[in-house]
């Protein structure tokens, strides 16, 4: 009954050197690390846990990085789901998928949670089933009620819990129960913004460690171009412009291969199709 679980990485292998371009207090992740290494220092000195961190800003642009790289630079295990994998119409499922995601963070603590698009599970009621009869609609916002009550408790509870950090993200932090955002809940808040041009310079540098870039590649007329682009689009460029350089038979990237991967991607699939026949 209580798959799906949750993907669990022994640890991300992600560290800070592989987030780029967001305007954040290193300090305070730093702080989240050293808590996660040594829980029982910040206990003895009686320090209160930190609670949860909620990571808010549009999609692609690194909060999944981010709790990866808090897990990943403590060498914990990292325990992620998304919001909508609790979300059953079954009675008792979606919460039965939270207590046994806490138990098993605990059991392997210290170590993280990340919950994905939380906004799913604990939207403020709202008529989405407005459509169907009272009863279908009302059956969906109780068991969706009892999922969060679930996290509430958990969250509540989580000095039983020492050494389990909880992060979730969300795109749509004013679609939130505000039940999860009373104090205490997350103590922390993080908002994380697209990047700007130097962060999506910054983002692109990361990226080329990854592939094998000609040395005369000038990033910083993209970084300047390319407004609006989400970290996650400008790790793609790099992965489409390799594409590009093996299909022009280049030993390495090359400028102009860059250029035509982004006019793949802005142009989008309709020309790639035409282009390979
Ligand atoms: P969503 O809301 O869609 O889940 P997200 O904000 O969690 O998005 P990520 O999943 O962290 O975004 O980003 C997807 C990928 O894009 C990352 O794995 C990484 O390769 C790249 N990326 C995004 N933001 C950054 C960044 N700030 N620095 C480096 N790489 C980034």
């Amino acid at each position: 009954q209580s798959k799906p679980q949750a993907r669990v990485d022994g640890s991300t292998g992600v560290s800070f050197d592989d987030v780029a371009g967001i305007e954040i207090a290193v300090e305070e992740l730093q702080e989240l690390v050293k808590y996660l290494k040594t829980p029982e220092l910040f206990d003895k000195m009686g320090i209160k846990p930190p609670h949860g961190v909620l990571l808010e800003g549009p999609p692609g642009c690194g909060k999944t990085l981010v709790a990866k790289a808090i897990a990943g630079e403590a060498g914990v295990p990292f325990y992620q789901m998304a919001g909508s994998e609790f979300v059953e119409v079954l009675v008792g499922v979606g919460s039965a998928r939270i207590r046994d995601l806490f138990k098993r963070a605990k059991v392997n603590k210290p170590s993280v949670i990340f919950i994905d698009e939380i906004d799913a599970l604990a939207t403020r009621r709202q008529g989405i089933f407005s459509d169907k009869t009272d009863d279908l609609y009302n059956a969906a916002t109780q068991e969706r009620e009892t999922t969060l009550n679930q996290l509430l408790i958990e969250l509540d509870g989580f000095d039983t819990g020492k050494g389990v950090i909880f992060l979730a993200a969300t795109n749509r932090k004013d679609l939130l129960d505000p039940a999860l955002l009373r104090p205490g809940r997350f103590d922390r808040k993080i908002r994380i913004r697209p990047p700007n041009a130097k962060g999506r310079l910054e983002i692109l540098q990361v990226h080329a460690r990854k592939v094998k870039l000609s040395d005369s590649v000038d990033l910083s007329v993209y970084a300047q171009n390319l407004p609006g682009w989400s970290g996650a689009r400008l790790a793609q460029l790099l992965q489409e412009a390799a594409l590009v350089a093996v299909r022009n038979k280049h030993d390495s990237i090359l400028q102009s291969d860059v250029g035509e991967a982004v006019d793949r991607l802005t142009v989008g699939p309709k020309r790639l199709a035409l282009d390979l026949g």
